[in-house]
């Protein structure tokens, strides 16, 4: 069935500003798998967000904002794969993080299983040791991933921050899923590059 439907208008702001001390970026699952030629469940476009990613950390790390990572991870045999086929097996290279965006000494790496970052893993209640309330969201798959990760924090009453430039999907109606869905019914703040988010 092909339809064409049309996009519902969807805000992005060009900047916005955040409180360095009660806000934490996540990246979500760029992992060799995700991003990588010869990845086992390659995102064409994540790898255009490397720069992107890279560059908010830069800004972010020198403003003593807080970085967390989560990191997809199945054992041999999980479910997941009858859905996806394997990926990022824990121990393997698909599932290390791309050497780009490596993990620095104080970044935390959360390790999940699922598409939610919260589910199952010390994510929240990291989160609240540091006090954090925003969460700037950037990463893979965008309407995977992403989405859950970004609307489990909005249940949650995290106030969620996505630059639009710094999420990638497998096809543009998913991407656009995924923005429709954390304007809409997440409440979140989407920027058009990361460029727009400010430190204070
Ligand atoms: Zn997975």
């Amino acid at each position: 069935m092909a339809k064409t439907v049309k996009v519902p208008e969807i805000k992005i702001v060009e900047k916005v500003e955040l409180p360095a001390k009660e806000t934490a970026i996540i990246v979500v699952d760029m992992q060799n798998d995700f991003v990588k030629p010869g990845g086992k469940l390659l995102v064409p476009t994540a790898k255009d967000t490397i720069p992107k990613i890279k560059k908010l950390l830069e800004n972010a790390r020198s403003r003593g904002v807080k970085v967390f990572y989560t990191k997809d991870t199945h054992y041999p045999g999980d479910p997941e794969f009858k859905i996806w086929g394997d990926h990022v097996v824990k121990g393997t290279w698909g599932w290390e993080i791309v050497d780009e965006l490596k993990p620095e000494a104080n970044d935390i790496v959360v390790e999940k299983t699922r598409y939610d970052g919260f589910y199952g893993t010390p994510l929240d209640d990291l989160l609240r040791v540091y006090g954090i309330k925003y969460l700037v969201i950037t990463g893979t798959v965008a309407n995977i991933c992403v989405l859950h990760t970004a609307g489990s924090a909005a249940l949650r009453w995290y106030k969620v921050i996505v630059p639009v430039d710094a999420i990638s999907a497998l096809n543009e109606f998913d991407y656009y899923v995924a923005l429709r869905q954390i304007d809409f019914l997440y409440k979140g703040v989407l920027v058009k590059t990361v460029d727009g988010i400010i430190f204070k």
